[in-house]
Parts: structure tokens; sequence; C-alpha cells
């Protein structure tokens, strides 16, 4: 039986990745579904060559240019944010590999796990906004999350035989971005072409900036918490620049266990597809003596504050994790458009933390309102 996936940012880096994994295990796997935000010439390519059954394209103004581009192609096409909790819920999906950028995932995460899909999830700010409700969800209705993400997907395959085991500890490897080793007074300078050049992997520009800030691991650390059930006293970041481990888990026993590979997303984004078996591939392998050294370091909390603030508003819970998301995402956004500096950056989200009042959402909307005021609080704060 094959899988039929939907893949929600197909034109994204991730999206793009997945396709070509897809391609390669046609005995396997197929699309079902792709959606875009507004690349609609690749979402058309994309289209024309995997035949979905379905496309839909955030855009509502490309909607005729998407539709005219397929008349002949026999797919049916879609417009608009709304049409992607909707599309989901498809009986013909099997799969739902969210890979969509920010909190615009959150809608489309909860619509698939109440509708009992399957979720591969690259989209860590659906678990960071709300986890709580989000994993209570998915325990519910019976539905696994696979984690996609390469720190989760190592601690997921270190914990494959091992999960009625108590951990202790997980380790999640930080790269460091392209700011390992400077000062505060470095960063106070940097520009976004220097923090959009990151040293080992290549992605979309959010997680990338998340990745100079160190933002990304804070998400992946309050990501991790949920998944895996971890208080975040438990999780450990060790900046690993080589990128080679890709996280670890200690178990009560002392003994750790650990995944490891070259820094390429299409591993983790084919075993969260495939699991739970493992199939060949022509990706190319880890040399461990073509690795000149392997080393580890404390991540600098004093440089890079993102990582703390994270720590800190999992810790609060509520609406804290959303609140640090949202001020994230907009304070990112305006360093893309050269609106403020590298520093104002965690400034900004400390600022929200501290002003927006402390609440406990309940449901998907809450969230996402929350995400809607903390961002306007932001944008009128200059
Ligand atoms: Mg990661």
């Amino acid at each position: 039986m094959k899988r039929k996936i939907a893949i929600l940012g197909s034109t994204g880096s991730m999206g793009v990745q997945a396709l070509e994994v897809i391609e390669a295990l046609p005995e396997l796997l197929e699309v079902e579904v792709l959606t875009a935000n507004a690349n609609a010439d690749l979402l058309i390519r994309q289209a024309k060559k995997f035949r979905p059954n379905a496309v839909v394209i955030v855009r509502d103004d490309l909607y005729s240019y998407v539709k005219e581009a397929l008349w002949d192609d026999d797919i049916k096409v879609y417009a608009g944010a709304d049409a992607l909790p909707q599309i989901v819920t498809m009986d013909s999906i099997d799969i739902v590999l969210a890979t969509i950028v920010g909190v615009a995932g959150l809608k489309p995460v909860y619509s698939a796990i109440e509708a009992g899909k399957r979720v591969a999830l690259a989209n860590k700010e659906t678990l960071v906004v709300a986890g709580e409700l989000i994993t209570k969800k998915a325990s519910e209705n019976g539905v696994d999350i696979y984690p996609v993400d390469s720190e989760h997907s190592a601690i997921f395959q270190s914990l494959a035989g091992e999960f009625h085991n108590p951990i202790e500890k997980l380790i999640i490897t930080a790269s460091g971005g392209p700011f390992r080793g400077k000062s505060k007074d470095f960063l106070a300078t940097v520009k976004k072409v220097q923090a959009l050049k990151h040293p080992n992997w290549q992605m979309g520009n959010k997680i990338t900036i998340d990745s100079a800030t160190m933002m990304n691991k804070g998400l992946e650390v309050i990501e991790a918490k949920w998944l895996f059930g971890v208080p975040v006293d438990k999780i450990e970041v060790v900046v690993h620049p080589q990128s080679i481990i890709h996280s670890l888990v200690q178990f009560q026993d002392g003994a750790v266990k650990a995944q490891l590979g070259l820094p390429d997303m299409k591993l983790p984004i084919q075993y969260a597809l495939t699991y739970p078996a493992r199939f060949q591939n022509d990706f190319p392998r880890l040399s461990l003596t073509d690795c000149a050294s392997l080393t580890f370091e404390k991540p600098d909390f004093e440089a890079f504050p993102c990582l703390n603030l994270a720590y800190q508003a999992s810790k609060k819970g509520g609406n804290a994790p959303c609140v640090l998301n949202a001020a994230n995402e907009i304070s990112v956004a305006q360093f893309l458009n050269d609106e403020i500096g590298f520093l104002d950056i965690p400034r900004q989200i400390e600022y929200a933390l501290s002003v927006f009042p402390f609440s406990k959402p309940t449901t998907i909307d809450e969230y996402l309102e929350i995400d809607k005021e903390v961002k306007l609080l932001i944008a009128n704060k200059k």
C-alpha cells in the first residue's frame, strides 16, 4: 500500500527536498496534495510533475493563474489560508508533512490531528506555541507525530526500542550558527547578509536567522519537551560545530545513544515518511575518517540571549511560549527588512515577555489571537 502524502509548503526548501525523497521511493510514497504560499510557478511545475489530487495556493490573488495553468491536468485547485485546514482532512491522505514556516502551520496541523492523520512535523512553531493542546489532541485521537527536525529525528531514532525506558536527559546539538564565538559588540553590528550565511545547513531565511540568534535551538528545546515529554531542565544544548552528531539521549543507567550523519535534511524527512522501515537511498554517506574532529562546547548564553528566553518562556508555560514565538517571528521579519538590528531581536522578545499579560489559552483560536496581539505590540513599539 502506497502512502499518500500532503506536503504543506511544497515550494519551500524543506518541501522541495521532501519531493526529492518521494520521487526516489515511488513504490512506497505518492504525492496527494501540494500547497504553497505564493510561489505559483514552482507549485504549477511540481503539480505537473507529481500529479497530485489537489493543490492549494494560499495567496487568493494567484488562484486564477494556477487554475488556468492546471486546466488540462485534472488537478483540483483551491486558494486561501482557510483551504489548508480543510484540505488536510481529505480521506485519501495518509500523512501530512507540515513544512510551513511559523505560526501559520498551527491550524492545518491541528486539523490534520483532528482528522486522525499521521503528521510528519517540520514546523517547530506548532509545538512551541500550542504544544500542550496539540499533544493532548494527538493522544486523544491516537495520532502519531513524527519529527522531521534533524535533532528531534535523531532523538526519535535513538529512542527506537527504548520507548519504555525513562530518559534522564536529552542533549540537543547546535551548530552555533554563523556567529559562534562572536562577542555581543560584534553582534550589534551584523547585517542580514552575514546572518543568512549558515555554515552547515541550507534552509529558508526565517530558520537561518533563528539559527544565527540561536532562537532556533530555543524553539527546538521547547519542541523536544512536547515531543518526548521531557521537562526543559532535563534538556541540554551543546554546541557541536560540525553538525555530525544530530542529538543524543541519556538513559537512567547512564547510557548515551546518538544518531550521526551528514547534515542533510533528506534523511530525517525520509525516516518520518517511511517509519518504522528504513529504505535504501543514494544520499551521501558519512565517513568518520573524513571528519577531522568532532568538537563540543557550551553555548554562550550571554551573547545569544534568545536561548535563555526560550527556556524561561517554556518554564513559565501558559501563553509565554506563544508570546516568545510571535515576538520572534515579527522581529526576524523586521530584521530581514533592515528595520531593526540583530540584537534588537532578543531585546524585543524580552520586552514582549515582560509586558504581555499572562494567560492560559485553551483553544487554537486563542493562541492565534495572542500571536496577532503580540505582533501588533512589537510593530507599534517603534
Ligand atoms: Mg533543527
